[in-house]
């Protein structure tokens, strides 16, 4: 019944959510051949989009001899060069559609999964995509419209002002309960139990650096946690160890799911273990790595009309999976590699702050070509900067004015030191991490 007032509020106040997410769910009952044409239809369909509203593509196709009369084809669609961050950058606005008004252009950065910030522009139709996505993700491991996520996701807007009744009540109407994440401690955590237990039946959503450390937590001090059906992780790679700690101390199963900010929900894993592509939110090929040590995922995202991504390199690491999936569902399955790896830093009274707040300070900052922050003592971080076209003396003075922001959004000091180094090296696996922490513990 709540399900079917939130899905009418929401639809009422113009977000097709919900509807586009009852489309993708009869979708994914389809057999596979039928998924695959429908993905066909929407690939072809981009193609056409793109070639007609964004310059950087028409002048791309037309150097292949490519005739919009022609029938699309899967061959010439894969003898197009592959879109890079650096080719982003450079194109700038010819990479906008000329269908979406300036004023409808939002713009949204990326940390990127291989070191280097980028900027883009999404619509709203692209968050109602995601958010469609990410309920379709859950159906997967049995939520439904009637019951209610926490989320352990955060803003750091929350540093400034605790969420009001407004803000919760507002959650409770969305079906989605966010506890701040940036930011938490032993007494944080200790907070979160009742909060959880007071809600029932509920689904756990959230990093899979939060869940870890809140599930060791809750094991170390015999806290347990009632009513959580499933837990959905993201935004960075789940490990088997952290799977198994999470699911001992959660008593469910785990199940994780898979995109970028840039290029969202890409694949979501389903209670059988099948991490399914959505072939309805994008197409993904799976590339041979020039190093030989795996396949490159590239991907086509059909979500963003505004700043089509197509044939994008991401720069993770996975392959496809062959077979059908035990679940039934039409949608083809995939097997994570190598994947992003985001620590938490510890400010000097021991509390733990998440990566991903480090990552968005740098978030705006022009000409940052890599960066990374590390940590080797409790009080002090450093930020290894690689610069690149476009990095000012403004550029300088907003890294050197986050300290200050850190020490009064953190609630204590922590020293920051910024060095300008002209390389970050990867790690073992080839892949670049934004936030390490060399703290024990
Ligand atoms: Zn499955």
């Amino acid at each position: 019944m709540i399900g079917f007032v939130r899905s009418t509020l929401s639809t009422l106040s113009g977000r097709p959510r919900y509807r586009k997410y009852a489309r993708y769910g009869l979708l994914q009952w389809r057999d596979r051949d039928a998924v695959l044409a429908d993905q066909e239809v929407r690939l072809a369909w981009l193609i056409e989009h793109a070639y007609e509203t964004v310059p950087y593509y028409r002048s791309l196709f037309d150097a292949t001899g490519y005739d919009p009369a022609d029938e699309f084809s899967m061959e010439w669609f894969s003898s197009l060069p592959l879109l890079s961050k650096d080719i982003i950058r450079e194109q700038g606005s010819n990479m906008l559609s000329s269908a979406t008004p300036g004023a409808e252009r939002i713009r949204n950065n990326s940390g990127g999964s291989t070191g280097e910030p980028l900027s883009f522009y999404q619509d709203r139709q692209v968050f109602e995509e995601m958010h469609a996505n990410w309920m379709l993700g859950l159906s997967f491991v049995g939520w439904t419209p009637d019951d209610l996520v926490v989320s352990f996701w955060g803003n750091p807007k929350e540093f400034e002002r605790p969420p009001g009744l407004v803000d919760r009540m507002k959650g409770w109407l969305g079906g989605n309960i966010a506890l701040n994440a940036y930011r938490y401690n032993d007494e944080t955590m200790s907070g979160w139990v009742p909060t959880i237990n007071r809600l029932g039946k509920v689904f756990v959503y959230g990093y899979v650096t939060v869940l870890t450390d809140f599930a060791r937590y809750l094991l170390e001090n015999g806290r347990p946690v009632k009513g959580v059906r499933a837990v959905v992780t993201s935004a960075e790679k789940l490990h088997g160890h952290q799977r198994a700690l999470i699911a001992d101390a959660f008593s469910c199963g785990v199940h994780d799911q898979y995109g970028s900010r840039e290029t969202p929900c890409i694949a979501a894993e389903c209670d059988h273990g099948g991490m399914h592509l959505l072939t309805h939110s994008s197409y993904v090929e799976f590339l041979p790595d020039a190093s030989g040590s795996g396949e490159r995922v590239v991907v086509t995202s059909f979500g963003n009309r505004t700043m089509p991504f197509i044939r994008y390199d991401i720069g993770d690491m996975a392959r496809s999976r062959e077979g059908e999936c035990p679940c039934g569902r039409g949608f083809p399955l995939m097997e994570m590699d190598i994947g992003r790896s985001c620590d938490s830093l510890v400010t000097p009274s021991g509390s733990r702050v998440f990566g991903t707040y480090f990552v968005r300070q740098m978030y705006g900052v022009d000409g940052v070509k890599a960066f990374q922050f590390r940590q080797s003592g409790p009080g002090s971080i450093e930020l290894r900067v690689v610069r690149g076209p476009g990095f000012s003396s403004e550029s300088e003075q907003q890294l050197t004015a986050m300290e200050g922001r850190f020490g009064r959004e953190l609630g204590e000091p922590i020293a920051l030191a910024v060095s300008y180094v002209d390389e970050i090296p990867r790690t073992v696996g080839g892949k670049h991490r934004h936030v390490v922490c060399d703290v024990g513990g």
